[in-house]
């Protein structure tokens, strides 16, 4: 009875079935292959599919978004992607020693290429991680503030670095001042230096970005000097969101600048390296004027996405640099010793 019942379990897939389920499998198969090497399927990307069923992470959250500004934990220094459409811009890159942060993150992205490179500033928690995206990914454009150009003699170690890089890779230098870039739907306002201040922090590129009826005011490491010259300028300064100057020092952000700014939103892109910052006086006068204040210490990478009327922000901590650490790869000794409190 029990081989009988064996035999009968076995012929209940008839042979044109079994051949049905095998072209079936086959065909499965040929598709999602497909799908995986080619990245495009009836119109389907693979990311797409990835973010449809719930696994992309975090870095793909704004994926259906129009446009996105990414401030990405970075510690102490600066990194800012912004992605609209097929164009993707980079403001700063972090420093180098942080694994690579910035490269990974844009990784994780899927950014197969920055059109725009602005480097506000050339110190090296601003430019430290420039040689490693340079090597990654193929960049169109690099901006650099126009009063912070050093001859070959005076440069730093990180300059001569970036602009070996630079050379190495072909990379196309605008030195720019005060003046407006659009790239598709997205416009670069340059608002600032519009004079050599003989600092290179408040020579920083001072840049605010549009998209439709959203802005973001990114003020680098540019003081109060800039500050009050933006105040001054007559120029719209108001801003839904506001990247603080100096990893929230108290050379910049003033009570008159913030009123002037008028964010809903302020961004503090700090770390715990040097413990003065942010600055408990800055925090306190955001906090009282801004209804959401977020630092990358507390929230990691953060990111907001427009629609080009409406902003949604979402935040990572989980995302925190120390959990970038340490997988044993290229994480500099010195970011594996830096305490997280
Ligand atoms: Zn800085």
């Amino acid at each position: 009875m029990l081989r009988k019942h064996h035999h009968r379990g076995k012929s209940q897939l008839s042979q044109p079935t079994q051949c049905l389920l095998t072209t079936i499998s086959i065909f499965l198969y040929l598709c999602l292959s497909y799908l995986i090497f080619t990245d495009c399927f009836f119109g389907i990307t693979f990311s797409d599919l990835k973010y449809r069923l719930g696994l992309s992470d975090f870095s793909l959250t704004a994926y259906n978004s129009p446009f996105s500004i990414h401030f990405i934990d970075v510690g102490h220094g600066d990194s800012i992607l912004v992605r609209c459409g097929e164009n993707t811009a980079l403001i700063d890159t972090g420093k180098a020693s942080l694994g690579n942060a910035t490269r990974k993150y844009l990784q994780r992205c899927e950014v197969k290429r920055i059109n725009l490179l602005i480097v506000t500033h050339t110190d090296s928690d601003h430019i430290g991680d420039f040689s490693s995206i340079a090597d990654y990914f193929p960049i169109d454009n690099v901006f650099l503030s126009q009063y912070n150009i050093r001859s070959s003699s005076e440069q730093t170690e990180t300059e001569r670095m970036m602009y070996a890089k630079i050379k190495e890779h072909h990379i196309k230098v605008i030195e720019t001042g005060i003046n407006n870039y659009s790239l598709g739907d997205v416009v670069f306002q340059i608002l600032s230096p519009g004079r050599d201040y003989q600092n290179k922090n408040d020579n920083s590129l001072v840049v605010r970005i549009l998209y439709k009826n959203t802005s973001f005011l990114l003020m680098a490491d540019a003081g109060q000097g800039a500050e009050n010259d933006l105040i001054n300028s007559g120029k719209t300064i108001t801003s839904d969101v506001l990247k603080v100057s100096h990893h929230g020092s108290k050379t910049a952000t003033s009570q008159a600048f913030i009123n002037k700014v008028a964010p809903k939103t302020a961004i503090v892109s700090v770390g715990n390296e040097e413990k003065s910052l942010p600055d408990s006086a800055v925090m306190q006068r955001l906090k009282r004027s801004v209804d959401t204040v977020l630092t990358t210490l507390e929230d990691g990478n953060i990111i907001i996405s427009s629609d080009g009327t409406q902003l949604q922000t979402f935040t990572d901590p989980k995302s925190k640099v120390a959990s970038f650490q340490p997988k044993g790869t290229d994480i500099g000794k010195q970011s594996a010793s830096i305490p997280r409190t």
